[in-house]
Order: C-alpha cells, then sequence, then structure tokens
C-alpha cells in the first residue's frame, strides 16, 4: 500500500541471514558449474585424443606390416584382434574391391569417404580425423605391387558414454557441496546474527537508562569494533545524565545560599537596620554582592551549557588583543583603587589578533578574576602579553602569589565544579564553571593554553594567540 506521509520513501531492510544464505549459493552454484565445465571439457578433450592417437599408431603398424608384404590371413588376423577392441580395419584396391575384412560396416559408404580423403593423393599419403562418432585414420599405401586404401575406424561413442557418466556423478557431488554451503552459510549468518540480536537487546536496555549493561562481542573484529563504540556511547550518556544531576545539585546548592543572604539581609532591613542609614547601606551592599554572585552564576551555567551544545558559533575576526587586555584590566580597577590591589603588567602595544572577541574577553576575564580571588597576602597579579621568538605567537599570562595548586589537583581545575578545598585566604565567590568554560572556548579555537603551579608560591596561567598583521580583515 501506498504511504501518503510526506517523507522519504524508506528502503526495507534485507535480512542478513537471506543475503548470507543467497551469497553462498550463488558462490556454490557459481564453483559446482565452472568446475564441471572445465572439468568436462578437459576429460573428453583428453580421452578423445588419446583415440586419435591410438588409431594414428595402429595405422601406421597396418601401413608398415602391408608395405612389409604381410600375407591377407596375418592382415585379417591383426584386423580381427582389433576388432574385439572395437576398432575397425578396411582395406580395399584402387579398384574398390574389398580385401579385408569381410563382411561388416556399410562397405560402400566406407570406400566413398575413402576416395574422397585419400583418392586424389599420392600413395604414402595419410589423415585422421574425426567423422559423426567415430575417429579414423586414412591412407593411401602400397601392398603386394598394388595401390591401396586403407581405413582404420574407432568409435568415440564409448568416450561420449565415460564423459557422460562423469557428468552425471559431479552432477550429484554438485547437489552435494551445494547442500553443504547452505547448510554451511545457515550456521554462519545464524551465529552473525544471534550476536547481533543480543546487541540490540542490550542496546534496547540501555535506552530504558540501565547503564550497568556491557556490550560483548568478541567474536568478529568488526563486532567488537561495534561493542567498542557502543560502550563509549553508554559511558558518555551516563556521563552526560551525571551532569545533569551534578549541575542540578550545584546549582540548587549555589542559589541556596545567596538566597537565604538576600533574604535575611532585606528582613534585617525592614526590622533593625531601616532607620539607621549606616548599617541600611551595609546590609543594602550585602544584598547587592549576593545578587551579582547569582547574577554570575546564571551566566556561568548558561555559558557552559551553550558551549556544551555547541550553540555558540565562533565569530572570527581580527582585533586589537592589547586594547582587550587593558580594557579588562580597567574593569578591575576598583580592587586597585578601593582594596589596595597592584597589577604589575608587562603588555607589548598593538599587539592583533584573530578569534572570537567576546568569548576571548570572557577567557581573559575569567583569568583575571580567579588571580585575584586566589593571589597572596601581597595582593599582587602580573599580567604579561609578549610575542614569542618568531614572532608568530603572543603569549598572555596572569601569575599570582596564592597558596598555588597542588600537583593532584591541576588536572582537575579545568572540570565543571571543581573547586580545591581551601587554598585560598579571602571567602571565594567562584562556581567553578570559570576554567571549564576558558577551556571550552579555547579549545573551540584550538589554542595552546596551560598553568604552572607551585604550592605556597602561587600559579601562572597563560594562553597563546596567533599574531596576525593589523591591516587583516577577514
Ligand atoms: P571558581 O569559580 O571556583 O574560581 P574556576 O573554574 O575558575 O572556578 O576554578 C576552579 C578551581 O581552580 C577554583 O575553585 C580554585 O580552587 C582553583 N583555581 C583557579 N584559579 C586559581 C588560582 N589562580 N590559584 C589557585 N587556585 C585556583
Amino acid at each position: 500500500m501506498k504511504s501518503d506521509i510526506g517523507c522519504k520513501k524508506l528502503k526495507k531492510p534485507k535480512s542478513v541471514n537471506r543475503t548470507v544464505i543467497g551469497y553462498f549459493c550463488v558462490l556454490a552454484f557459481l564453483m559446482v558449474f565452472l568446475v564441471e565445465l572445465g572439468f568436462l571439457i578437459l576429460v573428453s578433450e583428453t580421452l578423445e585424443n588419446q583415440a586419435r592417437d591410438k588409431i594414428y599408431i595402429i595405422g601406421k603398424e597396418f601401413e608398415a606390416n602391408l608395405q612389409s608384404g604381410e600375407d591377407t590371413a596375418a592382415i585379417e588376423e591383426s584386423i580381427a584382434r582389433n576388432r574385439v577392441e572395437g576398432i575397425n580395419v578396411y582395406l580395399f584396391t584402387e579398384g574398390g574391391d574389398l580385401v579385408a575384412p569381410d563382411g561388416y560396416g556399410d562397405v560402400n559408404e566406407v570406400l566413398t569417404e575413402l576416395t574422397s580423403r585419400v583418392g586424389n593423393e599420392e600413395v604414402g599419403y595419410h589423415t585422421t580425423y574425426r567423422s559423426g562418432n567415430t575417429v579414423n585414420y586414412a591412407s593411401k599405401t602400397e601392398y603386394a605391387g598394388k595401390t591401396h586404401y586403407l581405413l582404420v575406424s574407432y568409435s568415440v561413442t564409448i568416450v561420449r558414454d565415460t564423459v557422460l557418466n562423469l557428468q552425471l556423478y559431479l552432477l550429484i557431488i554438485g547437489c552435494g557441496v551445494f547442500a553443504a554451503a547452505v547448510l554451511v552459510s545457515f550456521g554462519f549468518s545464524k551465529k552473525l546474527t544471534s550476536g547481533m540480536k543480543t546487541m540490540s537487546d542490550t542496546a534496547v536496555l540501555l535506552a530504558e537508562g540501565n547503564y550497568d549493561i556491557k556490550f560483548t562481542n568478541a567474536d568478529y573484529k568488526e563486532m567488537a569494533q561495534l561493542s567498542d563504540a557502543l560502550n563509549y556511547v553508554r559511558d558518555e550518556v551516563k556521563k552526560s545524565e551525571d551532569f545533569q544531576h551534578e549541575i542540578l545539585a550545584n546549582v540548587t546548592h549555589d542559589l541556596k545560599t545567596p538566597l537565604t543572604m538576600i533574604k535575611a539581609y532585606a528582613s534585617m532591613i525592614k526590622e533593625i537596620s531601616g532607620n539607621n542609614p549606616e548599617k541600611r547601606e551595609k546590609h543594602l551592599q550585602v544584598i547587592i554582592d549576593e545578587a551579582d554572585r547569582l547574577t554570575g552564576l546564571v551566566n556561568d551555567v548558561l555559558s557552559v551549557s551553550k558551549l556544551q551544545a555547541n550553540m555558540s558559533e565562533l565569530k572570527l575576526k581580527v582585533f586589537n588583543l592589547t586594547d582587550l587586555v587593558y580594557g579588562i584590566i580597567n574593569k578591575f580597577g576598583y580592587l586597585q583603587e578601593a582594596q589596595g590591589y597592584s597589577f604589575m603588567l608587562d603588555i607589548e602595544p598593538n599587539i592583533y589578533t584573530r578569534a572570537d572577541e567576546e568569548k576571548i574577553s570572557q577567557v581573559i576575564y575569567n583569568l583575571l578574576g580567579n588571580a585575584a580571588n586566589y593571589t597572596g597576602e601581597d595582593k599582587t597579579v602580573y599580567i604579561s602579553l609578549k610575542t614569542n621568538m618568531d614572532g608568530k605567537r603572543v603569549r598572555f599570562s596572569v601569575k599570582d602569589t596564592g597558596k598555588g595548586i597542588s600537583k593532584d589537583d591541576l588536572p582537575e581545575i579545568w572540570n565543571r565544579f571543581y573547586r580545591v578545598k581551601e587554598n585560598h585566604n579571602r571567602p571565594v565567590k567562584g562556581t567553578g564553571l570559570g576554567l571549564n568554560i576558558v577551556k571550552a572556548i579555547l579549545e573551540n579555537h584550538a589554542f595552546d593554553f596551560g598553568v604552572e603551579s607551585e604550592v605556597n608560591k602561587g600559579s601562572l596561567f597563560w594562553v597563546d594567540f596567533p599574531c596576525v598583521p593589523a591591516e587583516i580583515e577577514i
């Protein structure tokens, strides 16, 4: 029945069992057919050639005996001997009289054939030929001082019969081979598809949310590869599910603290500090800070999920990296003015790079923010932007003098929600998402980046940007 759904007509999938059996049968049939054909041609050719050779040798022997003047009785005897083996020998005078043997076969027919073959030839001429079901040797020879015709004839019907018998045997063997091919292919395809069936059953369990399953099929290399791929899919799906739980738990937890604070301070303003401008100011500031923290958290979560879903495509353009770095440092100006931070700068002027400006500013902002958050008591942050020797790359680095990060924690800090325990002096406002966002953005750009850190000395985060001339605008 024709489907009226407006989608592409799907090809009906073929059954592996049937396809394998089909191919095996065709292959078996072709092989049996070709072997039989080749064998038959070879055997019938060989048998016929052997018959020809035999006839030739007997003919030549007869001729020699005739020429050596053997008497008729001896010739008759030799003819009779050959006749037992199915070889007929005829000897005619030039006038057409049969010399030997007496009375078998259609003599006139034989004579007509003989004269047409060798009648016009010189004495001593001989030929071998095939006529109907016989192979023949005919010659014009000298006997008893007169010219004679000699014909030695051998019926190849026996060869035909042999070939027919062989054909029959081969046909029986062929049927056997064919039946064996059907059985073998059936067994093989059953084994193959039973593995597939197990896999598809396991995949159904996975789809139902059972992550304890394991795809195991190591019978065939390709199936083992498929199993590995499906196990990988299972792990990834599980990771993604775990991430969803983790994000929910972390976000809920991170939302709870500022919300509690906001509620508590708002109540305090209402009940206690409302009329005290100084206290009210202080409490309002806590509410503003906590609201900022909430905004930061929401923005980070949004960035992570966007990057994760690969929704945000890179908008690459050439821009002044020096200006961008200065612009971000200025945003941290309040730290220098109000909290006594010092930013030590070593920044080359007019460095241009090609990247997604907005995302790179997010990277630099996060790295600077972390350095300010985690630096030591001297509240110093070192920022540098310097081209390398060949001028093809420029390295941006941020160094702090904080407690550093231990070797065990170093690889982990790029993971979502990872926070090193107690490595900072001041209460940290982080979400544990910042470095994960940095990593995702830089990996999207295929830029090199890294961190070097020593416990109790500080950390240095770096990113290598490509250097491009200012004029290039693509
Ligand atoms: P957060 O928002 O908590 O700072 P990040 O993803 O930016 O999250 O950082 C992850 C963790 O890596 C931080 O919680 C902190 O423990 C550690 N970290 C990041 N930068 C530094 C740094 N400059 N010095 C020491 N530890 C750092």
